[in-house]
């Protein structure tokens, strides 16, 4: 199914300029998904952080508001703003835009993901389950707002990418260094997130976007213009083709292709012709964080970030569905019929867990995972 995205100019961030762009593009995404009239809406912007009031590296304070005001006129119910900053809450971010009395006072309630729990992946999955916040379970649509991007890993961070806010800092932490080595492992848990969370009101702010070192430290850019659809992949592949990354030299819709999801689209309105984002240095060498590090002290980091499966050998009865269903065989049955772990080579895809008939195969999270956890809560207060 073709999906259309569309596109408005905006020469900058004032207030009337924004609104009228949105005027544009926002009534024809509402349409196709039948109206938000009465209903609660979860708004999950790009807010990686904020150093200043117009910080590049998150959504624009004047795009976050202005939709939010949009949605109110067209007849939405509750709005909710949910993110997950990376090192500052929710509050400390609205505050440093400006927009926490604006918010307010669009009845705009605001705050940090907090309800993370595993949930099962639907079928089209590659993963099995996720621990992800499910707040946005609780909405009738999830309002996908991006910023135009560049990203190490993925090139690209833009709607499909926002999504992976819904897991918790120092998941992000281990999912970053358990799939570092393995950037399609990467792109799939991302379609995964896309596959379940279904954002149906998806905008990217490109008006002033990010290219060079993003996507917390590169250089400002000015593409001027919003788009936006009602489907995350669609829009994404429509405005990283404007960016000139086109669907073949984008590792998400490579994957996507692979797996046989579709992001066909057709472009409406004002479509602005191809700029290409200068872009970071090709992935490989450099890790999620953006440092150097040879793979063994990728692999070894990983150790002792990521969660991990752990046997319970009381419960065990040796039956080796585990080992039979490990993807990259790093599990392999024992001389005394009991699950041996190759952690090193374990991509944490958690199917052992899953399979085990018994509930032999717990997942804990490691000790320095726990201590992040506990660093992080205690930065953000
Ligand atoms: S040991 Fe378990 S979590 Fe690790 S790769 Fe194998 S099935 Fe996945
Ligand atoms: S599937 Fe469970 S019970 Fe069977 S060998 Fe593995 S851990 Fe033991």
């Amino acid at each position: 199914m073709t999906r259309t995205v569309h596109y408005a100019a905006a020469k900058d961030y004032s207030g009337p300029e924004v609104r009228r762009a949105l005027a544009e593009i926002l009534p024809p995404v509402l349409a196709a998904c039948g109206g938000v009239k009465g209903k609660r809406i979860l708004l999950k912007p790009n807010l990686l952080f904020c150093r200043r009031p117009d910080d590049p590296a998150t959504v624009h304070p004047a795009v976050i508001t202005a939709v939010a005001a949009a949605l109110r006129e067209a007849g939405a119910g509750e709005i909710v703003l949910l993110e997950n900053p990376g090192t500052q809450t929710v509050r400390a971010v609205v505050d440093r835009m400006g927009i926490a009395e604006t918010l307010s006072a669009s009845g705009v309630f605001f705050d940090d993901f907090a309800d993370y729990r595993e949930r099962p992946l639907p079928d089209a999955c590659v993963f099995r389950s996720l621990k992800i916040a499910r707040e946005f379970e609780k909405f009738d649509l999830v309002a996908d707002l991006a910023k135009a991007k560049t990203h190490a890993m993925m090139t690209l961070t833009l709607a499909v990418k926002n999504l992976f806010g819904l897991v918790d800092s120092a998941g992000r932490i281990g999912w970053h260094l358990a799939v570092g080595s393995d950037f399609e492992r990467f792109a799939d848990l991302l379609l995964d997130l896309y596959l379940t969370v279904r954002p149906r009101i998806c905008i990217v702010d490109g008006i002033i976007g990010m290219e060079g070192n993003g996507p917390g430290s590169g250089t400002p850019v000015e593409r001027n213009f919003l788009a936006a659809s009602d489907d995350a992949l669609a829009l994404d592949a429509s405005v990283a083709e404007k960016l000139g990354v086109p669907a073949g030299k984008f590792l998400l819709l490579r994957r996507a292709a692979r797996r046989g999801l579709e992001f066909a689209f057709e472009d409406s309105g004002a479509v602005p012709p191809v700029r290409p984002f200068r872009l970071p240095d090709p992935p490989g060498i450099l890790n999620a964080w953006g440092v150097i590090l040879p793979p063994f002290f990728k692999t070894q980091l990983r150790n002792l970030v990521g969660s991990r499966p752990v046997l319970r050998k009381e419960l065990c009865i040796g039956c080796g569905r585990c080992a039979e269903v490990c993807p990259p065989r790093s599990l392999k049955m024992g001389r005394e019929k009991r699950p041996l772990f190759d952690l090193n080579h374990c991509i944490r895809c958690y199917c052992c867990q899953e399979h085990c008939p018994k509930g032999a195969i717990v997942t804990r999270p490691q000790l320095l995972t726990a201590f992040l956890s506990r660093m992080i809560k205690l930065v953000r207060r």
